[in-house]
């Protein structure tokens, strides 16, 4: 078959899963930011990501998260200040040892480049384009994906048929040519399956009961580890 393309998701795909305390990602934010009043601040920015995630899930990505600023600016945070921007360092700081690529991501990316596939990513996710692009650029990514999507430019988000949408638009390739890769039996694989791409699964994120909506599909493959990817694409190709 015809395959022009890879697209993956990030967290949990690209970068292996972390199970991470989200009340402490907003308690580092605040002690910064107000010290006097940190942890009813890190409660309020958590109950505030915890809803914007709920809408998207409740809405089957009919409306995404949006942005992380518009969390900040919503609590009445002066995003221009000089407190936020050494508040939101401590963020970053605190997130760093969690996004690094999955060791092997180098490899399979150079490769499949290699064999002449284009490399999208969409990811599902609060963070300015600049975040991540800092993180892929850390760990020397950057320059081996085409395109990026993040739904916090957008509208949607996946499992929406308009966010699979934007990324083959970006790498300007039909859906039926395309590869999805991620994490999510829901927001990845069916959302990827349902817009005619195939879907490979990395099974190994122990996403959150409150995060995982009704619904199943099953993937096209499976990867144990992310390199395998390669193999399962290359057989793909061959028949
Ligand atoms: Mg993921």
């Amino acid at each position: 078959m015809a395959i022009d393309a890879v697209i993956f998701d990030w967290g949990g795909t690209l970068t292996p899963w972390h199970d991470i305390d989200l009340f402490s990602q907003w308690y580092v934010y605040a002690e910064i930011y107000d010290p006097p009043n940190a942890r009813a601040l890190a409660q309020q920015l958590f109950d505030a990501e915890a809803d914007r995630w709920r809408l998207q899930r409740d809405s089957s990505g009919a409306m995404s998260t949006g942005a992380l600023d518009s969390i900040f600016i919503n609590l009445g945070i002066d995003t221009r200040s000089a407190a936020h921007l050494s508040a939101l360092s401590n963020y970053l700081d605190f997130w760093a040892p969690h996004t690094l690529a999955d060791p092997q991501a180098s490899e399979l990316l150079q490769q499949l480049r290699a064999d002449g596939l284009a490399i999208g990513v969409l990811s599902n996710t609060l963070w300015p384009r600049v975040h991540h692009q800092e993180v892929f650029e850390r760990d020397e990514l950057a320059h081996l994906i085409d395109a990026a999507c993040y739904t916090s430019e957008m509208d949607v988000a996946k499992p929406h048929r308009e966010a699979f949408m934007s990324i083959t638009a970006q790498l300007e390739v039909a859906p039926e040519q395309c590869v999805f890769v991620g994490d999510r039996i829901w927001d990845d694989i069916f959302g990827a399956q349902e817009i005619g791409m195939r879907a490979i699964w990395i099974p190994h994120s122990r996403v959150p009961s409150e995060q995982i909506p009704d619904g199943d599909a099953i993937p096209d493959a499976i990867a144990n580890e992310l390199i395998e990817v390669l193999g399962i694409v290359r057989q793909w190709r061959s028949v």
